[in-house]
């Protein structure tokens, strides 16, 4: 079992703050852990040395993680003043502590392309309404494609849509949305999402280099993320859909950390293998307080040449584990070489064409969005945001 935050929390309250009286626990403010990543909140005034508090902390989280025989695969402190506004970030491996004082920022990466010059704003994502991860227990069952056709379907249903390809093991969305042959602009120090198909998308794919295979360790993938968040021109948008690498890890961390999310999707295919691995996926988010808006069955069926229909994995499956687990089912997506072809050539919007895609992928895809958009707008009231209503009397 990986530690827990009350395990967490008790190692702390017994650690001595080198901030001064008290304990480390004392000045806690937020725990997330997943996985065996662990990321920590501390209120500290600005004028504290936060150095020492991050590696007292780290040393006293890597402690308890040794005694419980569990890896310690990444440790963050981020320290924030009394508005709850960051003032550090610290972010150390999970191995043991540094002797030096730790690194602020993430180290150069080879391969990654730094963008000089880019600004911070402080509440970047203010003006979205909703934002949405779409996840996956393993690589490979098309959460990629159901991310791009759940934002260009939710577009094209009259919203403003941003599309944030977070997946940095193998980001597609380049591909996926045709975006090879633009250059990425920055305008006032600002990323400017691509306009394409009808969204903004923004994409790491565009800003490491293509030829050089990149390894990511925690601190690396925590400041691409956030600056792709942070330093993006989003502006005022009703939907910004996260494609979040497969598995569990490091961005799902720092994204649970930074952001305030409206749900995630988790995309499954039907047989029994996939569901397992959806269930460990299912138990990330949960173990995040993500709320889970549901489950997509992609691959569920074949549709052939003759028009016919084939099981070939088994259809329902993911329908099944749904249910189990009491989530609502967001749809069945069919394999057809269709939504293969438009993935491959960048060209999303053909596969709600009939005449580009047949008649059930284009219905599929839409009965998708719209259940994705009513579980959003049912988050949304369930957390008391659901924006200005009428009151009659
Ligand atoms: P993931 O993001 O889960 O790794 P992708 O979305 O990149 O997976 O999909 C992997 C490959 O499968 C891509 O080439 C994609 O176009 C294709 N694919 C995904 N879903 C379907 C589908 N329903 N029908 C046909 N091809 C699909």
């Amino acid at each position: 079992m990986p530690i827990s935050k009350e395990q967490i929390t008790t190692a702390l309250a017994d650690t001595p703050s080198p901030a001064g009286r008290g304990s480390l626990a004392d000045c806690l403010e937020w725990i997330a852990t997943c996985e065996g990543a662990v990321s920590l909140k501390f209120h500290l005034p600005s004028s504290a040395d936060f150095d020492p508090v991050a590696i007292t902390a780290h040393k006293a989280v890597r402690t308890l993680a040794v005694g419980e025989g569990e890896p310690l695969t990444s440790f963050t402190a981020e320290f924030v003043d009394q508005q709850g506004k960051t003032i550090a970030t610290r972010s150390l491996g999970g191995g043991a502590p540094p002797t030096s004082a730790p690194v602020a920022s993430p180290p150069p990466t080879p391969g990654h392309r730094p963008i000089p010059g880019l600004k911070t704003p402080d509440n970047p994502l203010a003006r979205v309404k909703h934002i949405i991860a779409i996840g996956a227990g393993k690589g490979g069952v098309g959460k990629s494609a159901v991310a791009v056709n759940t934002a260009v379907g939710l577009a094209r249903r009259g919203h403003a849509v941003g599309l944030l390809d977070a997946d940095i093991y193998g980001p597609s969305l380049p591909t996926m949305l045709g975006l090879h042959s633009l250059e990425q602009s920055v305008v006032a120090g600002k990323l400017q999402p691509y306009a394409v198909h009808g969204i903004k998308a923004i994409t790491l794919g565009k800003l490491v280099d293509p030829d050089k295979p990149l390894i990511w360790r925690g601190p690396m993938a925590h400041g691409a993320f956030t600056q792709l968040t942070d330093q993006t021109d989003w502006g005022e948008l009703d939907y910004l859909i996260i494609d979040l690498p497969p598995g569990t890890g490091d961005i799902a961390l720092t994204m649970a950390q930074t952001l305030k999310l409206r749900g995630a999707v988790i995309v499954c295919t039907p047989q029994q293998v996939a569901q397992d691995d959806a269930v460990r996926a299912l138990r990330m988010f949960q173990q995040l307080n993500i709320e889970v808006l549901g489950v997509v069955e992609n691959m569920s069926y074949f549709v052939g040449d003759d028009a016919k229909t084939y099981d070939i994995f088994g259809r329902g499956g993911a329908e099944q584990m749904a249910q189990r687990f009491g989530l609502p089912f967001l749809g069945a997506i069919p394999i057809t070489m269709p939504l293969r072809i438009h993935s491959d050539t960048g060209e999303p919007i053909k596969n709600f064409d009939p005449a580009h895609a047949g008649d059930l992928l284009p219905r599929a895809l839409e009965t998708m969005t719209a259940n994705i958009e009513a579980q959003a707008a049912l988050a949304a009231m369930r957390t008391g945001a659901a924006g200005p209503s009428l009151s009659i009397s």
